[in-house]
């Protein structure tokens, strides 16, 4: 399994001091920042650092995985839309749907190519 995952793009308005030190806030690709998504504290600190400079859009790629778990809760492989078939492919269907499918001889790594 050589996927390397989907990936999508997320936007951070940056902003830095002078000193080395930075603030970050999710934004998109515009740079607006969504004040709901940000507690009293993000937005006071939002605020003060535009109160000094525009700040700077920056491009952030994000690997778009997630967990693909079977029906018994057992953790499968990390997937993505891109793999996820393919790694079902390789299990029993059924480990997918029943979660009291027979655990016998169920091997859950890929040693078997
Ligand atoms: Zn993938």
């Amino acid at each position: 399994m050589n996927c390397k995952h989907n990936k999508r793009t997320e936007y951070q308005l940056t902003f830095f001091d002078g000193s080395g030190r930075g603030f970050a806030f999710p934004c998109d690709r515009v740079g607006s920042v969504d004040l709901n998504t940000l507690y009293p504290e993000g937005r006071e600190s939002l605020q003060l650092c535009l109160s000094r400079s525009r700040g700077t859009i920056q491009n952030v790629e994000v690997q778009d995985s997630y967990i693909l778990m079977d029906a018994r809760g057992i953790y499968v492989a990390r997937v993505c839309s891109l793999c996820e078939d393919e790694v079902r492919a390789k299990y029993r269907p059924e480990i997918f749907e029943d979660g009291n499918y027979d655990l016998q001889g169920e091997t859950l790594n890929e040693d078997d190519y």
